[in-house]
């Protein structure tokens, strides 16, 4: 397989270094590559496609399968490596990279077969003449994935095994932030025998992924922010080239009344401080009834104040380092902006001592919606806890975002819980759960209003992969159609009929047409 960081041409001139956040320490380098490089990376893609396509969803299946063993065998070197490059524990990279990823190789390579399954159509009155339409599902070709740093493999080693597990070849850009864990998903694939050139890992800066977008791929699945969303999917646009956009999120919980509050305590503050807080899908505000609010908080506070922040590679970490310096900033101006509106600082709200690149795991009351921390997305540890007194109220400020991507409902009432999610705006709403669903493979990621456009995972996101094809099959052809040529007075009569009666879709009113519809047979013949 050639990926770009074992073939590097002369073109190559800049590389790009991978730091540790923790430490400042450069961890390796990778090759800077450059447009011309992207598009004959896509070329070779394409060239090997064609035979991968031919094989069968088992054959496909073995390769990911074995991809699968070598990720378990070097497992925690993986872990390691993505918590050097991410700055989050490695306890959190074995289980919110790994053990999804893991899951979803078997998943996928299973069933992907099953999931794309040629679907036969119920065409009602139309079968009866003879007809019959099946919709069987193509690879698309060659699936561009640009992916973010926050889960540096389990975003982009997902989407890589749902688009060669659908057919397809695919260039991934993983972030500059992370691209050694990029280039070992190639290095996996390439030890499985995956054919050669099929998967290329481009590695660079943002040109790299604009170069992929106009390297005449078959779609663009983007993970990233809002504003980089925007600009891609106008340029695909200028190419009529789809794209799916997982973007960014203001994840609201709503903790009700009844809920159990020991746990939505605890998930509030795993949901908001996991991964530093740097997950599209975490807890970015938490809304609680007023009744419980001071127990809530100060059990959030409690819990908050055991969490261990430290390098990412030391045992027990809970809460490592963030990504970069320019994700810190944002952080500091959120909270700085909340507490100048008026929030109070109840634990954190500043830099950790652990180092540089670290912020305390931190805890806002008295927010509003006037404030950043409530409006924009904060992407790093910082918890803001609001009340609220009724239900609609809650649904009101749940929905009071310009981001959809998912949301939580903490009651021990099951079905109040799921009435509530109905009303929700977003892509995924649970119920008495939080941040883990992207973890699950048979279910659909995805988030509707600025979170994004298209799905990822379970079936809908495997459909995002693969081009459906409609086959209409006439059974009787040597009855012409009634309304081919020729319009006789006597078929637009007829033709009324069938307006008024056939496309009621009783078959009884159709058949007060027989006689007419015999009488054009006739025609026809004579
Ligand atoms: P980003 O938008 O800065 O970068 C994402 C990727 O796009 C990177 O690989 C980057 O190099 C590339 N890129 C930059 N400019 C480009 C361009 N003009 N054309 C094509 N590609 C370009 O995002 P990030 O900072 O890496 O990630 C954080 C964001 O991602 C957050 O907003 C977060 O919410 C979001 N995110 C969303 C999901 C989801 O599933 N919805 C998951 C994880 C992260």
């Amino acid at each position: 397989m050639a990926t770009m960081f074992s073939t590097p041409t002369t073109a190559t001139t800049a590389e790009i270094v991978s730091y540790d956040p923790a430490t400042g320490q450069e961890i390796g380098r990778a090759p800077s590559v450059t447009a011309e490089e992207v598009r004959r990376a896509v070329a070779r893609a394409r060239a090997a496609q064609g035979e991968w396509a031919a094989r069968s969803f088992a054959e496909r299946g073995r390769v990911v399968l074995r991809a699968r063993e070598i990720v378990l065998a070097g497992m925690d070197q993986i872990a390691s490596l993505i918590s050097r490059e991410s700055g989050k524990p490695v306890a959190e990279a074995l289980a919110m990279e790994l053990v999804p990823t893991l899951d979803l190789m078997r998943y996928f390579a299973h069933r992907a077969g099953r999931l794309l399954k040629p679907e036969k159509l119920d065409l009602g009155q139309y079968n009866l003449m003879g007809r019959s339409s099946e919709i069987v599902y193509r690879p698309l070709g060659v699936v561009g994935i640009i992916a973010p740093w926050n889960f540096p493999w389990a975003i982009p080693l997902g989407e890589v095994v749902m688009a060669l597990m659908a057919g397809n070849g695919v260039v991934l850009k993983p972030s500059e932030l992370t691209p050694l864990t990029g280039l070992k998903i190639g290095e996996v694939f390439a030890r499985a025998g995956l054919p050669e050139g099929l998967l290329a890992v481009v590695t660079g800066e943002g040109p790299t992924g604009a170069a992929l977008v106009e390297a005449g791929v078959d779609k663009i699945m983007f993970t990233g922010s809002v504003a980089t969303g925007r600009r891609v999917a106008e340029a695909a646009a200028r190419h009529l080239v789809p794209c799916v956009l997982e973007l960014g999120g203001k994840d609201p919980m709503l903790v009700l009344a009844d809920a159990d509050l020991e746990a939505a305590a605890s998930a509030a503050v795993w949901g908001a401080f996991a991964n530093s807080g740097q997950s599209c899908a975490s807890v970015e505000r938490c809304y609680v009834h007023e009744s419980i609010a001071a127990k809530f908080t100060a059990r959030v506070v409690e819990i908050t104040r055991r969490l261990k922040q430290d390098v990412g590679t030391r045992e027990g970490t809970d809460v490592g380092a963030m990504s970069s310096e320019r994700q810190l900033c944002i952080v500091e101006e959120h909270v700085r902006d909340a507490i100048g509106r008026g929030a109070q600082v109840l634990i954190g709200g500043g830099r950790g001592a652990a180092g540089q690149l670290f912020h305390q795991p931190t805890v806002l009351a008295g927010v509003d919606h006037s404030m950043a921390v409530m409006r924009e997305e904060t992407f790093g540890p910082v918890l803001p806890l609001m009340t609220f007194e009724t239900e609609d109220e809650a649904i009101r400020l749940a929905n009071d975002s310009p981001y959809g991507l998912t949301a939580s409902v903490w009651t021990r009432d099951i079905a109040r819980g799921r009435r509530l999610a109905r009303h929700i705006e977003a892509g995924t709403v649970m119920v008495n759960e939080v941040l883990y669903t992207h973890g699950i493979a048979q279910t659909p990621w995805g988030g509707v209003k600025d979170s994004g456009i298209g799905r990822t995972h379970g079936r809908l996101g495997l459909l995002e992969l693969v081009s459906p094809r409609h086959i209409h099959t006439n059974r009787l052809a040597r009855f012409h159609d009634l309304w081919w040529f020729n319009y006789t007075p006597q078929a637009a009569e007829l033709f009324r009929g069938l307006a008024r009666r056939f496309t009621s879709g009783s078959l009884l009113q159709t058949s007060r047409l027989l006689p007419q519809m015999l009488r054009r047979f006739r025609e026809r013949r004579g």
